[in-house]
């Protein structure tokens, strides 16, 4: 039987919010009540984004909200060599290409689809004369993408027509989330990835370059998402407000609520410990709501 580990991987882009928190906490419980193991791994991949003192503002939070990681934290900012090993696999393989397309010039012959817009291909055959390279990319087949999710209805995508070959190094020569998530995954052994539904049009993608780079694939459960009232996911830009020291308590506890997770008799008279024991005992996968969306509690919105 396959130990199980999960993870949980903050991208440092603000302090802790609702929204990461109920990421956290979903990992976390499922894993715990598993027995399994926790790891932690910050995704600082993207200088860009990151804002100075987020990484150490989580770690902070999770650890003052009683949370256990197993082993050392990983930072991604520290693997680029392992990313320039799968791209070279890649491009051994005859999957990876250099494409020479500017943002602008693929908006303009983009199909829009529902998931986005899908790359036309230009630079799949070689670089048209004139081009340089700036990003690289990977080829995508015609194959249909199964994803069976623990929680959420099974999701079919064809990745040649709904995606297109896909960015795997970006034009300011940074990897792409989908390459360090599945190379990391992989190394640290994860069996289990519980995370929020933002991601699940993303699996396909994961689960693609797994299949190339001969890489398991976990399991995975994505769990409804905390938006505001404008069904806008809770982030830095639409201005969430970040989990405080002063009830924190209190917000573990909006947390399980939001997971519809059972709690005990007055849960703001259990210590810390006690109602992680607690939540841990009664993690009840059967209970999560399974939509990709899910309102947060107006205490955590930007205010109006
Ligand atoms: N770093 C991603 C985020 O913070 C999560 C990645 C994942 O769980 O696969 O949204």
């Amino acid at each position: 039987m396959t130990r199980y580990r999960g993870r949980f991987a903050p991208s440092p882009t603000g302090p802790l919010h609702f929204g990461s928190l109920v990421a956290a906490t979903g990992s976390y419980l499922d894993a715990r009540h598993q027995q399994g193991e926790w790891l932690l791994r910050i995704e600082d991949l993207d200088p860009p984004r990151e804002i100075a003192g987020a990484s150490d503002s989580i770690i902070r939070t999770l650890e003052q909200l009683g949370m256990t990681w197993d082993g050392p934290i990983s930072y991604q900012s520290q693997r680029s060599h392992v990313y320039e090993e799968a791209l070279e696999q890649l491009r051994q393989q005859g999957y990876l290409y250099d494409c020479g397309c500017s943002r602008r010039e693929i908006a303009d012959s983009a199909v829009v689809t529902e998931a986005g817009s899908v790359y036309p291909g230009t630079c799949r055959n070689g670089l048209p004369p004139g081009r340089s390279p700036r990003s690289m990319r990977v080829r995508v087949d015609a194959v249909t993408s199964r994803v069976q999710d623990r929680l959420q209805a099974p999701l079919q995508q064809q990745l040649a027509t709904e995606v297109g070959d896909f960015i795997v190094r970006r034009a300011d020569q940074l990897f792409s989330y989908q390459l360090a998530v599945v190379v990391d995954d992989a190394a640290q052994q994860i069996s289990h990835v519980v995370r929020g539904a933002d991601l699940l049009d993303s699996t396909p993608r994961q689960n693609y370059l797994q299949r190339l780079l001969g890489l398991s694939t976990p399991a995975y459960l994505h769990l409804p998402v905390a938006v505001d009232s404008k069904l806008a996911k809770l982030s830095k830009q639409t201005f969430a407000q970040s989990v405080t020291p002063d009830d924190r308590h209190g917000a573990v506890i909006d947390a399980l609520r939001f997971l519809r997770q059972e709690l005990p008799d007055s849960p703001h008279d259990a210590s810390r410990d006690e109602l992680w024991q607690w939540a841990i005992e009664h993690w009840d996968i059967t209970a999560l709501p399974a939509c990709r969306t899910l309102t947060a509690p107006a205490d955590y919105v930007a205010p109006s």
